[in-house]
């Protein structure tokens, strides 16, 4: 038995009695819901996911359904998740599919791999999920095993890193019973070789791992180089008009929260007040301030100041093409919300309730 073949049979071995078989889109796994659930368990854990997964096969339960829909609906089924690029890529993936694909999803890793949003690790995963067909993965968790199981040095971001990652994998996968294995790669990472305390006396491939044989568990794999997040400082708007409905703008489709509805974010050494009356010719009142909080994106963090302010008017006077509306949070429309706008909506409710924020 060769290398590959010892280590393919342990994890198919280890598979058989403690993998995960009832995962909800484990369950008639067509290629389309596989694609959803590898697209949302990107950055993101099986739990989490599993809600966030069966409200969006209940409203898009197939690709058709998905590329009619208002990408505006996809993203409120979205909220919460995060990562938002995924929502509109997994939105513009489908309506490519349907147009270029004749709806239906394809079955080549070469075609898989273009759409929008999918790597080579996600389209391996979606047609060895869905269709048996032998491709190697490698998401994080798979990195991680392969990382510890044969000392791989250096941080997995790296181009020669990932290259030696991906052969290893390639030669690992075996021909046959190809979505097991990868399914329980998977698994194994996110159930027994976990990022901090891995639970080598659980695991199948223990006698083979130098990770183990050296204590180096958890040096491996290598974090990526430490470096600097810059700090960027904004004040949210949560502007009332007399209505008692907030003032939202819709982002540009490119750059965080891209497609979903904000608060308006005045730049932090701007007057509030003036800001208001000079972008939406608006007479409103700055209310107090709320405490700071950080927002951490993966390459900066935001700090918000949210800013209460009255008196904007009703109608349509501020509205731009579409861009702007007045939300009323009493009756909340399905938009995509930014999750730390969300959160400061209802934070703001609470405090009109006299619940205190
Ligand atoms: S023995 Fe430990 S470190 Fe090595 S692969 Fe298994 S769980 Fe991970």
């Amino acid at each position: 038995m060769s290398q590959g073949e010892g280590f393919a049979a342990r994890v198919l071995a280890w598979f058989a009695v403690a993998g995960r078989r009832d995962l909800p889109w484990q369950t008639a796994p067509t290629p389309y819901r596989v694609w959803v659930s590898e697209i949302m368990l990107q950055q993101t854990r099986v739990a989490t996911v599993i809600p966030y997964y069966e409200r969006f096969m209940a409203r898009f339960p197939d690709l058709e359904i998905l590329a009619d829909a208002p990408l505006d609906e996809v993203l409120h089924y979205w909220s919460g998740l995060g990562y938002y690029a995924r929502g509109r890529n997994l939105h513009r993936a489908a309506q490519r599919i349907r147009d270029q694909h004749g709806g239906r999803f394809p079955q080549t890793l070469a075609e898989v791999e273009a759409l929008p949003g999918v790597g080579r690790s996600t389209a391996g995963a979606v047609l060895s999920l869905a269709l048996g067909q032998r491709h190697p993965i490698l998401d994080g968790n798979v990195k991680r095993v392969l990382c510890r199981c044969f000392a791989v040095e250096g941080w997995p971001g790296r181009a020669e890193v990932q290259r030696r990652l991906w052969s290893l994998a390639g030669k690992l996968t075996p021909w046959a019973r190809a979505a097991e294995y990868n399914q329980a790669m998977m698994d194994l990472g996110a159930q027994v070789c976990t990022r901090v305390r891995p639970h080598c006396g659980q695991c199948p491939l223990a006698g083979l791992c130098r990770a183990r044989r050296q204590g180096r568990q958890a040096c491996l794999p290598e974090p990526r180089p430490a470096r600097r997040m810059p700090v960027r400082a904004v004040q949210m708007l949560l502007l009332a008009n007399t209505d008692g409905e907030l003032l939202l703008e819709r982002r540009p489709e490119q750059g965080v929260w891209g497609g979903l509805w904000c608060l308006p974010e005045c730049p932090g050494e701007s007057e509030p007040e003036q800001w208001v009356r000079t972008r939406f010719g608006v007479e409103a009142r700055a209310g107090p301030r709320w405490p700071v909080r950080r927002h951490t994106f993966s390459h900066f963090h935001l700090d918000i100041t949210p800013v209460l302010m009255r008196g904007g008017p009703g109608g349509n006077s501020v509205m731009e093409g579409g861009r702007r509306l007045w939300y009323n949070p009493q009756k909340p429309e399905a938009l995509g919300l930014a999750a730390p706008v969300a959160r400061l909506i209802e934070e703001l409710q609470r405090q009109e309730r006299g619940e205190g924020v």
